[in-house]
């Protein structure tokens, strides 16, 4: 039985964005906008997910805010959904502000669009895909969490996710190579070269706050000997937080952007850094909005990438990493895109010791930061981290096995698990599979 008391450390949450598109909204228009996605966009496979469900709750077991929450049934998927779109289909879209208010929250904040629901499932039904309908109506009322707004906002300003502008994205590459010169004589990072084999992409918070594994590819890249590039212009970003906020008209501009940048400088693949929704964004949702069966161009994941450099031996390790290691699977490139054996395999030839955690691969608790959580900002670090204790038991758990260092191969997985390693007193250290490929592998002669 679903209950609509709302959470005691949910309650102190007040969303600017939220409130003040609530504040806008009439019944009528609610009802209009409800009607119009869920009649006119979303149509059959919202209306077969909702009749096929039998309420058996199986799917409860699956979701780390419900297990987190001692299994309070607010937070089952089938639970998000019953206070979310059964209302809105059941009352023909006559729902007031005050219960979209409580939508908006839920949606955004309290589904990560993981689908791990969705494997415990007796018939599939995609709980995220219809997490995801309620932030699209939420977006269409105007009342998208403020935070992730004046994220998807830098996207439609500048093209990137971080307000970067024109000319401060060349600056921080060209910094990155003299810095890296100091570490491999002549290091370039090759901008805008026409007919390279590779365009290498990255997400808006790498220049502005992580420049070091834009540093680290650059000796990865000169290392294997690769003939790539990156733009100049805007293009390099390729993550996609309107994705997340049901902005689809502007994920689609984002993707169609960073493919036509790869087209422009005629480069054979795109290969991306270790980010997880960003790679969703390609293979699953961006692409299919724009009615691409496939990208134009072929996209390559960082581990896939990691995994060909190994394989082909373009890469030799001097000295494997000693501490034991644990591996976060993310839900983006591991039960979406079912890049887990690879992973193994990058971290079996550069680490020493690999403790997996369980449950692991498709089945690994989500961080609670990917579906763009995290994004919706400070305001909701507690509903994350009281959202995802079954992660820091997980973590406990290996931890008393041994491991000591935690690999998160995703953005919003790496700073989930950096905030839950905190808020839970775990002392791991977060790292991504770069920071130690290239920390073990051996580089070209110093300067
Ligand atoms: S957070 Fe993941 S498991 Fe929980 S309802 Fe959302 S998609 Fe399902
Ligand atoms: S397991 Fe499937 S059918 Fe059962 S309640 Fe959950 S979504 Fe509905």
């Amino acid at each position: 039985m679903v209950h609509d008391a709302v959470p005691a450390e949910e309650k102190t949450v007040l969303d600017e964005g939220i409130e003040k598109g609530a504040s806008r909204l009439t019944e009528e228009r609610i009802a209009e906008v409800i009607n119009r996605v869920l009649y006119g966009e979303g149509g059959a496979r919202i209306r077969v997910y909702v009749d096929t469900c039998v309420h058996c709750g199986l799917c409860s077991e699956g979701c780390h805010y419900y297990l987190s929450h001692d299994k309070d049934p607010h937070y089952s998927p089938a639970g998000k959904v019953k206070q979310t779109l059964w209302e809105m289909i059941r009352k023909k879209g006559r729902v007031s502000p005050e219960f979209m208010k409580r939508a908006a929250e839920i949606a955004h904040t309290q589904c990560n669009a993981c689908k791990r629901c969705s494997m415990y499932c007796p018939f599939g039904i995609d709980i995220a895909y219809l997490m995801l309908v309620v932030r699209r109506i939420v977006h269409l009322l105007g009342m998208t969490p403020l935070y992730i707004q004046s994220t998807a906002h830098s996207h439609s300003a500048t093209m990137n996710q971080m307000w970067v502008k024109g000319d401060e994205w060349p600056d921080t590459l060209q910094w990155q190579e003299d810095e890296a010169r100091g570490e491999v004589a002549g290091l370039r990072i090759p901008l805008e070269k026409e007919g390279a084999e590779i365009m290498y992409s990255v997400i808006g918070p790498e220049p502005k706050f992580q420049a070091q594994l834009i540093y680290q590819a650059a000796i990865i890249m000169n290392a294997a000997g690769m003939n790539w590039t990156m733009p100049a212009t805007s293009g390099w970003d390729n993550s996609d937080m309107a994705m997340y906020t049901g902005d689809n008209e502007l994920m689609g501009r984002i993707k169609r952007r960073h493919f036509e940048t790869a087209i422009r400088l005629k480069v054979k693949k795109i290969v991306m850094g270790e980010c997880g929704h960003a790679f969703r964004s390609v293979y699953d949702m961006g692409n299919r909005w724009l009615g691409w069966k496939m990208p134009p161009i072929p996209i390559v994941h960082a581990i896939e990438f990691y995994y060909d450099l190994l394989k082909e031996g373009r890469i030799k390790i001097a000295k494997k990493w000693t501490d034991p290691v644990t591996l976060h699977d993310p839900c983006n490139v591991v039960r979406g895109r079912g890049l887990h054996e690879k992973a193994r395999y990058v971290v079996s030839q550069i680490c020493e010791n690999l403790i997996e955690m369980h449950p692991n691969r498709e089945h690994n608790y989500c961080c609670c930061a990917g579906g763009g959580v995290i994004n919706c900002g400070p305001p909701y670090k507690m509903t994350r981290m009281l959202g995802n204790r079954v992660k820091a038991e997980q973590l406990f758990e290996t931890k008393s096995k041994g491991a000591k260092t935690l690999i998160a191969p995703c953005h919003n997985c790496h700073s989930g698990l950096e905030d839950i390693n905190h808020h839970y007193g775990l002392e791991m250290d977060v790292k991504f599979i770069s920071d130690i490929l290239y920390a073990v592998m051996e580089k070209p002669e110093k300067a």
